[in-house]
């Protein structure tokens, strides 16, 4: 008997992906007008919701504020906040998750955040402050139902953390403070993804692990990147870009070959789901999202 194969056009065709994406607060206004202009591109792609990041050691604060506030107001787009746990008293953090729903923000990312000695130094919770993720999960669920609270994954462990068990533990923790959905820290290698999920299913959590793609726009930042998460960079990817250095337009090529097989691949593997780390850029992201059969919702109602 002939096996019915179904191509992944078809495949991917008759599953609606759901997609969203990461931004940081910009620092200047030349920043500034590279992360609107992005925003504006990806926007008719009607992302689930477009996440905004919390600098190391609440230094954006104002910033992120800033930047999820103009997104409420001035796109049809939902934004979700990222918090951290960092530098800051409970009553401080209280305040900040208030004011966002006060603004009608309804979604935050809860995060412990990193050291104020920077990712890598021994992280002690602020005095007074949130102890862990999963306290902070509870603390804003306890502030208001009505928020969606998403949590970080790391599929290779977090480097803080002795074992992926421990790890999944502390997801555990979060799942049961009230999560809704974890992200994962990027990764290359899709078996990384699958075995880890298939440990998560195992221990019980049952909330949707969106994979976190990064876009390598840049081969050397998205090594730096990846050395402060433990995520690994394989071999076959360095090779990738061997030699590009001073060629731009291939390694932007490369780039996006590179994400598609990897996104193409999760959705051959079932995965309907993505989260992206724009890094503020928006073309790669939005041919990727394009493979994916994404449109422009003006072209769609065309
Ligand atoms: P958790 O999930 O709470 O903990 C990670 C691991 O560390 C767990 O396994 C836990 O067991 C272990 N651990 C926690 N505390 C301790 C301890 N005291 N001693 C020993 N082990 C411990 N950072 C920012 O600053 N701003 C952001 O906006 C931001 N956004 C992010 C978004 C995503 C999707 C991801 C994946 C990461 C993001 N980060 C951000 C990075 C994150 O803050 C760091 O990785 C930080 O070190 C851990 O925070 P967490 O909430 O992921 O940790």
């Amino acid at each position: 008997m002939n096996a019915i194969r179904i191509s992944r056009n078809d495949r991917a065709g008759a599953r609606r992906i759901d997609v969203s994406f990461e931004f940081f607060p910009p620092k200047d206004e030349a920043m500034e007008k590279i992360l609107w202009g992005s925003i504006e591109r990806l926007a008719p792609l009607s992302p689930n919701f477009v996440s905004v990041t919390y600098g190391a050691g609440g230094s954006t604060r104002e910033r992120t504020h800033a930047t999820v506030k103009r997104i409420l107001g001035e796109t049809p787009l939902t934004p979700a906040a990222h918090l951290t746990c960092v530098a800051a008293t409970k009553a401080e953090i209280d305040n900040v998750v208030r004011s966002y729903h006060d603004a009608g923000v309804r979604h935050i990312v809860a995060l412990r955040g990193d050291s104020v000695d920077g990712a890598g130094a021994k992280y002690a919770p602020h005095p007074g402050g949130y102890e862990t993720s999963a306290a902070l999960v509870a603390g804003i669920k306890k502030i208001s139902s009505d928020f969606e609270v998403s949590v970080s994954a790391y599929p290779e462990k977090h480097p803080d953390s002795a074992t992926v068990d421990a790890d999944i533990d502390m997801l555990k923790a979060k799942v049961d403070a009230g999560a809704n959905r974890a992200i994962t820290q990027f990764f290359f290698e899709n078996d990384l993804y699958f075995r880890y999920l298939d440990r998560v299913r195992a221990r019980g959590i049952n909330i949707p692990i969106v994979p976190g793609i990064l876009p390598v726009q840049n081969f050397k930042a998205a090594t730096n990147f990846a050395t402060r998460a433990g995520a690994s960079v394989p071999a076959w990817l360095a090779d990738r870009f061997n030699g590009l250095d001073n060629d731009p337009a291939t390694r932007k090529l490369i780039a996006a070959a590179v994400a598609a097989e990897q996104v193409l691949d999760l959705v051959d593997q079932g995965v309907t789901n993505f989260h992206f780390y724009t890094m503020n850029r928006a073309d790669l992201v939005f041919a990727i999202c394009h493979l994916l059969g994404l449109r422009p919702a003006v072209d769609q109602a065309a």
